[in-house]
């Protein structure tokens, strides 16, 4: 079958308005897609950078209220109130490690408190004393905020030389106005970093947490978690970031359950999947429209060839049926024999015409649905013979060998026994019409499995594999030079495949291409 140009024509407009748009529209998708969940991702990532920030900022408002506590102290009471007051500041707040007082070449120290419960504890002011070797210009800079108005307060690291990996931090102001005659100039306070975390800031770090995250402190470059004890977390934590207060430990942040950026991925994908699923419902939509389109522009394509077929089909006997009646009209036949002979071919012409017209006629009744079957006890044999009767002349007239092979016993079927026939003929008149060298007609009856069948060989073009179903099709027709010279209606075995289902039966074809054919209408023996 030839394809029409419209066929392409659809296909690229179909290709146009539907699919490059989608192309372009999932390509799109795709890109929003990434961008929208790297926005989210980094929105996510500045909440939990924010969440850290508030957690130093907390720890740095309780270091500075506890130096505003140290100065109002100093400030407001002199001599052994001063020492009470201190000590009893420190007592309350463990972090604390040591309050001091220190002249302004950080030479000389004065210690209010210091716990001397621990080893470590005791070795402070040696410790602290080294630090601030380190820091000589310090005061100088403390003491230039001061005057401005500002009370500045500067951690220095404290390292215990006992145990390098412990390191308290101290913090330092400058001493304001009121210390003029006093020979200190800076005061400050030690941090232990380990208390600090777990009395001031686990509480704080549990608020912060809330449902939704967890909070570690970590120590070291190994990042080993002071807080929550022994490490409950796992994994790497999403943001982390160095304590400002004491510089070698650091913040941890892990999401609880999906975090937002994971919720964000997995919505992406979840939207992808459904481009795609769109998209791929859209290719298979766009393909069943082209299909249906490529079937009704090669129906209509059929019928077109029907219409020229068919007229030529009825052409044919009408010319062969004036041509032989006017002859006999005149009167120029003389031998009794010729004008029987005469009468036979109008008369089977005639029969072919009306069968030509029965086959237009049951077709279109099918096609309307109106098609009825009378059902009666019919034998295949009777019937194969009457066909046979007035097919047999036209048979031997093509030059065809006919071979009969009825079972004698064959049982009687239910059967419409005009549909039947009306079978039979299109069969016969397709073997005729499909042989070319071997001109053989074999009509069989026969029994198998409990079933009766009537069959119809020939020695023909046979039939490809890949026609074998098409064939049955309304209009099919198989292109090949001889079937295109041979006119035919392509609506023969449609009806016959009608009528073999109406009877709850079959068609079975065995064919071999270039050797022949052989149609075997299958009955069940017994209607249900
Ligand atoms: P028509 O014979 O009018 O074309 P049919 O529906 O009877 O229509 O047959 C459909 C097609 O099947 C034919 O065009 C032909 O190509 C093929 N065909 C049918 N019967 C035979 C046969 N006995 N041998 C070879 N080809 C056949």
């Amino acid at each position: 079958m030839k394809t029409f140009p419209p066929l392409r024509k659809i296909a690229l407009t179909l290709l146009i308005i539907v699919l490059l748009p989608a192309l372009f529209y999932s390509i799109y998708e795709l890109k929003s897609l990434n961008e929208n969940e790297k926005m989210i991702g980094e929105i996510y990532r500045q909440q939990l950078e924010t969440i850290l920030f508030s957690i130093n900022q907390y720890s740095w408002d309780v270091a500075d209220s506890w130096v505003s506590r140290i100065d109002a102290a100093l400030r407001e009471s002199p001599g052994e109130a001063l020492q009470n007051r201190l000590e009893g500041f420190v007592a309350n707040n463990r972090a604390v490690q040591a309050v001091f007082l220190a002249d302004s070449a950080m030479a000389s120290l004065r210690f209010f408190v210091l716990p001397e419960s621990n080893p470590e504890s005791r070795q402070l002011p040696e410790d602290l004393r080294s630090a601030l070797q380190n820091q000589k210009n310090l005061p100088e800079q403390l003491k230039r905020y001061r005057q401005a108005g500002y009370r500045k307060i500067e951690p220095v690291v404290v390292t215990t030389a006992r145990n390098p990996d412990h390191q308290s931090v101290a913090l330092l102001f400058a001493l304001g106005d009121f210390a003029k005659d006093l020979p200190f100039r800076i005061a400050g306070l030690v941090l232990e970093p380990n208390n600090f975390i777990n009395q001031v800031l686990a509480p704080k770090l549990e608020e912060v947490a809330g449902e939704q995250f967890y909070l570690a402190v970590y120590h070291g470059e190994e990042r080993q978690a002071i807080y929550p004890a022994g490490g409950e977390v796992s994994g790497d934590a999403e943001q982390t970031k160095l304590l400002w207060l004491f510089p070698r430990f650091s913040l941890g942040i892990y999401p609880r359950g999906e975090t937002i950026a994971e919720l964000a991925r997995s919505r992406s994908r979840w939207n992808l999947a459904f481009i795609l699923l769109l998209d791929a419902l859209l290719i298979a939509g766009v393909w069943f429209v082209y299909r249906n389109v490529r079937r009704e522009v090669d129906l209509a394509q059929m019928k077109s060839d029907f219409v020229s077929n068919i007229s030529h089909e009825l052409r044919t006997p009408l010319s062969l049926i004036r041509m032989f009646s006017e002859t006999l009209e005149m009167g120029r036949v003389r031998s009794e024999e010729k004008k029987q002979e005469y009468y036979k071919i109008i008369g089977q012409e005639t029969e072919r015409l009306t069968h030509l017209v029965n086959n237009i006629l049951n077709f279109s009744r099918i096609e309307a649905g109106r098609k009825e079957y009378h059902f009666s006890n019919v034998n295949l044999n009777e019937i194969a013979g009457k066909v046979l009767d007035n097919y047999q002349f036209h048979l031997k007239n093509e030059g065809f060998a006919l071979e009969t092979d009825f079972d004698s016993a064959l049982p009687t079927v239910k059967a419409d026994a005009e549909a039947v026939s009306e079978s039979l003929i299109n069969l016969l008149d397709n073997a005729v019409k499909y042989s070319d060298k071997e001109k053989y007609v074999c009509i069989r009856t026969g029994r198998e499995d409990g079933a009766v069948y009537v069959e119809v060989e020939d020695h023909g073009i046979g039939i490809a594999v890949e026609h074998r179903q098409k064939i049955f099709e309304k209009f099919y027709r198989v292109s090949g030079a001889l079937v295109h010279n041979t006119k035919g209606s392509g609506l023969g075995l449609s009806l016959v495949k009608h009528i073999m289902d109406a009877h709850q039966g079959r068609v079975v074809l065995e064919s071999q291409p270039g050797k022949g054919s052989r149609f075997r209408l299958v009955f069940r023996s017994e209607l249900k």
